[in-house]
């Protein structure tokens, strides 16, 4: 009966380090989040000893009468959260769930269209080296060099051009909402499957506060764990059942085999809270703070430092820094924001001259301290400290302890202390 910490004081001294360091700074990397106590408690519980291939009431293995029960309960809320009839919660992660999705609407060297990977794209949707890049056969769309949005006409044009099998709308980094519908008429004149990808934005659908793409789409794919807060994987859904059986079979056995049972009964729980007034409430928080940072960010002291927003501003968890004409790059303000206790993530913006694992930009979200309880008040003075480290001359001393206020402010896992 040995705890961990004598089992595996390393291992438990990660586990503590990591606690240390998520409650002790600002986590604004946009595709994160902090998941509730319940899910952490399902994640690490007995159900990860089970084997449950196939699919509730058809499985290869015994002994799954209690798996089955948590897996449909996590179809059901999944289907009623967005307003779907199919679903699929097997997925491990996104990737998985994207491949899965490529598996059951394209064969190999099959055309699919996807927003380019440096203006906002995922690997999945086409990079070079993915699974999706070396299976198929890859045309993008980009985005417009003056404003920074997706261009319409753009899309339609490379449809035309390429005659896509599949059109995947979605994004990694990108303030702004799609226009499901124009992407609707654009894959229906070339005959495409249209796929959207709300992997970022899924719990901006779920509290209302975002168009949802599943009445539009054919197949909709996502991850549970950046704005919805639950564990990490995916999930796909289909406004019907015509594709359920492709579906159900790209994902297992076409990609994985066992499902992580302990996950999926963790994305039951987060999809019941996702269903709750204090879900949309989180949200609401989530895409104010993001407005406010924006707006923080084109304030003239931090313009004239040549910090921008890309697109002058956010319609959802995140804000794009442009740093192209700022003395920072991309690499030295994250290692900035780190050292005042704030994680971010670099990133590359349209047009970037500078190399990936550089970039010329910031991609700063708010989901994940939306979770943690902060409000208008607290993201206000988030967004100067960010605004004060990007001007030149900043005191980083200054503005750790001013973090150190905020992260005292609002405990995480209270209670939680050791493994
Ligand atoms: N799709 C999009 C749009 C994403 O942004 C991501 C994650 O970054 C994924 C899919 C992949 O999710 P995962 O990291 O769980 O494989």
């Amino acid at each position: 009966n040995a705890g961990l910490a004598d089992i595996d004081p390393e291992i438990a001294q990660v586990l503590d380090q990591e606690l240390g360091r998520q409650r002790g700074t600002l986590e604004m990397i946009a595709s994160e989040n902090f998941v509730p106590r319940s899910v952490l408690q399902v994640q690490g519980s007995v159900l990860t000893n089970k084997y449950a291939e196939g699919y509730p009431g058809r499985r290869y293995y015994g002994g799954c009468e209690y798996v089955d029960v948590a897996e449909n309960l996590a179809i059901e809320r999944a289907k009623s959260l967005f307003g779907a009839a199919y679903a699929n919660v097997q997925p491990h992660s996104g990737a998985s769930a994207n491949a899965a999705v490529m598996h059951a609407f394209a064969r190999a060297g099959d055309k699919m269209l996807g927003l380019e990977l440096a203006h906002g794209g995922h690997l999945t949707h086409g990079m070079k080296i993915n699974f999706s890049g070396r299976l198929y056969d890859v045309a993008s769309y980009e985005v417009d060099p003056a404003t920074h949005r997706i261009d319409m006409d753009v899309v339609r044009k490379r449809a035309l051009e390429h005659r896509p099998k599949v059109i995947v709308a979605g994004w990694s980094a990108y303030p702004r909402q799609l226009d499901f519908e124009a992407f609707r008429s654009i894959a229906d004149e070339v005959g495409a499957t249209l796929w959207v990808d709300m992997a970022h934005f899924a719990g901006l659908v779920a509290a209302g506060l975002h168009p949802n793409p599943v009445p539009i789409a054919d197949v909709v794919s996502s991850t549970v764990h950046k704005t919805i807060g639950g564990p990490r994987s995916g999930f796909i859904l289909s406004r019907d059942e015509a594709n359920a059986k492709k579906l159900n079979s790209a994902v297992f056995p076409g990609q994985q085999g066992g499902p992580l049972m302990h996950v999926v009964a963790a994305k039951a729980v987060a999809f019941k809270l996702a269903a709750e007034a204090e879900f949309r409430a989180k949200q609401e928080r989530t895409l104010e703070g993001a407005r406010i940072l924006a707006d923080r960010l084109q304030e003239a002291d931090v313009a004239e430092a040549g910090v921008q927003v890309l697109t002058g501003g956010t319609d959802v968890h995140l804000v794009l820094v442009d740093l192209r004409n700022s003395p920072l790059d991309g690499q030295q303000a994250e290692d900035l924001l780190h050292e005042v206790g704030i994680t971010v993530n670099r990133n590359s913006v349209p047009f970037d001259p500078r190399p990936p694992m550089v970039t010329s930009g910031l991609r700063i979200g708010t989901p994940a301290l939306a979770s943690r309880g902060f409000g208008p008040e607290e993201f206000t003075e988030v967004a100067d400290i960010i605004a004060q480290a990007l001007k030149p001359g900043a005191d980083a001393q200054a503005l750790r302890a001013r973090v150190l206020t905020l992260t005292d402010g609002f405990p995480l896992y209270e209670g939680l202390e050791q493994y």
